[in-house]
């Protein structure tokens, strides 16, 4: 089963993946951890896209689908595959239907309020993406990383203004695919706003139905 998340940022679209994928058994692909991921390994790509992600605006079409493109023409996606985070615009989404067979957009449905709530309170290991919030899910040891004892960062996106703008760039550019998916009867909106393996059981049944 190929199935997009959507939703706005902070809707705990990357943990519920991270738990969907494993009862699915088909690869969690974020486009955000992606890009991260070349940050921190300095590649071109990473220098290119570090200033954009750290604003909240979005990295340009054309870089995001074409690194989804690849990503798709691997083997292991065979059996299906998460897209977390792509597509964030109606362009992506165009794009994805010439290569890829989309069989639902899950839709993470939560309010701003809650949001920047969990935004401004998440945290993050650098060197294994767990993440973490300072009052629903923090760690054993203030501000240290449970498995590999690091201190855990706050993603520059997570800061105030950048979480203003992502919202404001949600709502213009990614919002609208909420349309797009139901014009084509494949969304299944989801209350975000319960913990995660509560929102896992209503995802598995919402593409169970
Ligand atoms: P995320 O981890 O999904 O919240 O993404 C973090 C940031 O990565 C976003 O704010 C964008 O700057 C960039 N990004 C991730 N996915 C996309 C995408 N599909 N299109 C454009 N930019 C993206």
């Amino acid at each position: 089963m190929n199935i997009v998340l959507l939703g706005p940022p902070g809707a705990g679209k990357g943990t519920v993946a991270a738990l969907l994928k494993k009862e699915l058994d088909v690869p969690h692909i974020s486009t955000g951890d992606i890009f991260r991921e070349n940050i921190k390994n300095g590649t071109e790509l990473g220098k290119k896209v570090e200033s954009i992600m750290a604003s909240g605006a979005l990295v340009p079409d054309d870089v995001t689908v074409e690194l989804v493109k690849d990503r798709l023409s691997k083997d292991d996606v065979k059996n299906g595959y998460i897209l977390d985070g792509f597509p964030r615009t109606i362009a992506q989404a165009e794009a994805l239907s010439f290569f890829a067979d989309i069989d639902a957009a899950v839709c993470f449905v939560l309010s701003d309020e809650e949001i920047i709530k969990r935004l401004s309170g998440r945290r993050i290991c650098k060197s294994t993406g767990k993440i973490y919030h300072i009052v629903s899910n923090p760690p054993k040891v203030d501000g240290i990383d449970d498995e590999t004892g690091e201190p855990l960062i706050q993603r520059d996106d997570d800061k105030p203004e950048a979480i203003k703008h992502r919202l404001e760039v949600y709502q213009a550019s990614t919002a609208p695919l909420i349309e797009y998916y139901s014009g084509k009867g494949l969304l299944k909106n989801i209350d975000a706003s319960v913990s995660p393996e509560e929102v896992l059981a209503s995802v598995v049944a919402a593409l169970k139905a």
